[in-house]
């Protein structure tokens, strides 16, 4: 029996709500889209975003900014990070995550990942003491949360500052305690593929009022700080004001304006993905050879993508796979390249950081493949898609 091929595109998120659109519109009309441009009384749409966000997060301080990357940056900066110094983060991630470390003038050094897509925790452990670095940027890749329990003790074991790179983990739990609040500081971005869509834009939430006053006057705020929705008291930027640089990455009314009926239904879709995710988890699970990353009980994930690996495949072989895969219809990516490609590059393709031995990591990422889950597919597409991968995986067993 042949398959058919899968038709819907990976890359296609829902279209903005008719509220939100209105929204937009009515931003448009009044002409004030700058996050500062307000009258009398009034809260701009930028600053309302950030107190529902905070509000959403269950955390003190929320600011909005131009990119979950902005964010990462501003946030290293802000907690002190000096040229030069060590970042330790995560070997798989996504490119802006070395690259916020590289803007914000520090080094990445790269931990080891397990097979089940988190930091190795014993890697962790040994580099942090080796190294004496002081910041932690864990990046919650792919939305797999490592057990926080035991990051927490490597944490305060080690002194670490640590920032959550919340990409894929807006809305995530560890046992009723939201992703991004565990450590100094948490990076999200609302960049058209991830949790919300704005097309780009980020969010930085934190409970520590210096932090926050920082990252407020290096986000651009020049002196309209009181005016933040979600800010610490003026009293916190007194000296902070003239001692601190404008990085200008504001976010804009007319972004917050088509954010904030999203974020109302955030909860809902977190479900929702999460029906597609584990309908094709299941499927792909009960397939021989294929292995899903295995999830913590502790866990409220967002299943907005999924990853499997074929462990023992080849290069050649994997390069195969995603072809019949393709030919179907259905777009893997794979992390095994060392070629990058669109959104997707490895640890050796970023020739600006000094280069590390991650032979663990590599050997994960050579068998791993990823694929989104957008919600424009139905349970139906999500059954269809598992059907081609598993077929097509066969071939290799
Ligand atoms: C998308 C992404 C970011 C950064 O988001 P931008 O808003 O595009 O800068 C950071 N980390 C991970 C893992 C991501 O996937």
């Amino acid at each position: 029996m042949t398959i058919k091929a899968f038709t819907r595109p990976f890359t296609q998120q829902e279209p903005i709500s008719q509220e939100a659109i209105d929204a937009a519109i009515d931003v448009l009309k009044s002409g004030r889209l700058h996050r500062y441009n307000t009258v009398e009384n009034e809260l701009s749409e930028v600053s309302l975003l950030e107190q529902e966000y905070a509000a959403y997060q269950g955390s003190k301080y929320c600011l909005a900014c131009a990119s979950g990357g902005y964010a990462m940056s501003v946030a290293l900066k802000a907690s002190g990070l000096k040229l030069g110094e060590s970042v330790l983060t995560n070997a798989f991630t996504l490119a802006p995550v070395p690259g916020a470390i590289s803007n914000a003038g520090g080094a990445s050094l790269f931990i080891e990942i397990t097979k089940d897509l988190v930091l190795d925790l014993d890697d962790l452990s040994k580099k942090a003491s080796e190294s004496g670095a002081r910041f932690l940027l864990i990046s919650h890749m792919r939305g797999h949360l490592v057990d926080m329990d035991s990051l927490m003790e490597i944490v305060s074991d080690n002194n670490l500052i640590l920032i959550e790179d919340c990409a894929h983990t807006m809305g995530a739990q560890w046992k009723k305690q939201k992703s991004g609040n565990f450590g100094l500081a948490g990076c999200f971005s609302t960049q058209t593929y991830k949790h919300l869509n704005s097309g780009e834009g980020g969010f930085l939430t934190s409970d520590d009022e210096d932090f926050m006053a920082r990252a407020i006057i290096y986000s651009g705020s020049y002196m309209f700080y009181e005016r933040h929705g979600a800010a610490p008291k003026p009293e916190a930027f007194a000296d902070i004001r003239l001692q601190t640089p404008n990085y200008s990455g504001r976010m804009d009314n007319l972004r917050a304006a088509i954010l904030r009926p999203q974020l109302t239904n955030l909860e809902k879709n977190i479900n929702r993905w999460n029906e597609r995710y584990q309908l094709v988890e299941s499927e792909l699970k009960g397939a021989k050879g294929i292995e899903v990353p295995v999830r913590f009980e502790e866990e409220r994930y967002v299943g907005s993508s999924i990853q499997f690996r074929i462990p023992g495949i080849t290069e050649a072989e994997a390069e195969l796979f995603i072809e019949k895969n393709k030919q179907l219809g259905v777009e893997l990516k794979w992390f095994g390249n060392d070629n990058p490609s669109g959104f997707t590059s490895n640890h050796k393709s970023w020739k600006y950081v000094r280069q590390q031995q991650l032979n663990q990591s590599d050997e994960i990422l050579s068998s791993l493949f990823d694929l989104r889950l957008p919600l424009t597919f139905s349970l139906e597409d999500c059954s269809h898609l598992s059907e081609i991968i598993v077929d097509c995986a066969k071939k290799f067993l």
